[in-house]
């Protein structure tokens, strides 16, 4: 199994080094900001090395949103990171599923999600697997409970979709973590990432504050139970730098056993 973290950018090869990881995910650009990120330098270093790429696209990014100042800038940053990340040769593009406003439609901001598929589409697709993460905290949120996530498949399940599990999230968005893996995968058929992260956050309390596997509200077994059950790879985006997350991968090799080995 693959277990990583996400990174600095700056050298990501060279952070997943110094936490024995396998597996990494980090950011092409200001996950606050807009612009499409610049062809990288080390690109053929990336897609070349033995460790695995992910790439997690802004925070701004809300293609649900019926806000169309947001929500047509969101849907090109999208397709340009997809292209970036398919630059470097990543396996996938994380994307939070988003929301809608207060007072607007929700069924809206599912076909807003459609609508996003079917604009790449129509421009050649995704370059590589798009992958929606559930999210921690909103009233309108397109995937925070699973509720809205098999809406949200309704809408989308027709394309190649994906799926990344934050597991802080679905403990602070209000989702049990036992059996979760199950009823997830009932909805969506697949995870192909899990964020393996612990909750500053108590259950339901909506807020969205990664912590260390050992500290915080989950029962880290919990999480283990969660990563054994998804059978897919693992990035930690936990505090501490090298040797937090390092501390966090480690925890999980020891718990996973053989399936937990470096690659
Ligand atoms: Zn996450």
């Amino acid at each position: 199994m693959r277990i990583g973290a996400h990174v600095d950018s700056t050298d990501p090869l060279a952070e997943a080094a110094a936490r024995s990881a396998d597996t990494i995910q980090f950011f092409l650009s200001d996950p606050q900001g807009w612009k499409t990120p610049k062809p990288r330098e080390d690109a053929e270093r990336l897609s070349s090395a033995a460790v695995d790429l992910y790439v997690h696209a802004p925070y701004v990014i809300n293609v649900a949103t019926l806000n169309n100042r947001i929500r047509i800038p969101s849907r090109k940053l999208l397709l340009g990171h997809a292209d970036a990340a398919a630059a470097i040769g990543a396996k996938g593009l994380i994307v939070h599923g988003g929301h809608v406003n207060a007072g607007d439609d929700l069924a809206v901001g599912f076909d807003n999600w459609r609508k996003t598929f079917a604009y790449a589409a129509d421009s050649g697709g995704f370059k590589l697997p798009v992958l929606i993460e559930n999210t921690a905290g909103g009233d309108n949120a397109c995937a925070r409970r699973l509720d809205a996530l098999a809406r949200l498949w309704d809408a989308v399940g027709g394309y190649d979709v994906g799926f990344c599990l934050d597991t802080c999230h679905a403990h602070a968005g209000g989702e049990e973590l036992l059996g979760l893996v199950d009823r997830v995968k009932a909805i969506t058929g697949r995870i192909d990432l899990v964020h393996a992260n612990n909750s500053k956050g108590a259950f339901n309390s909506g807020q969205d504050r990664h912590d260390n596997l050992g500290g915080g509200t989950i029962d880290p077994d919990l999480v283990v139970a969660v990563i054994r059950a998804a059978g897919a790879p693992v990035i930690v985006e936990t505090p501490g730098g090298a040797t937090g997350q390092g501390a966090d991968i480690a925890f999980l090799r020891d718990q996973l056993g053989p399936e937990g080995r470096a690659a």
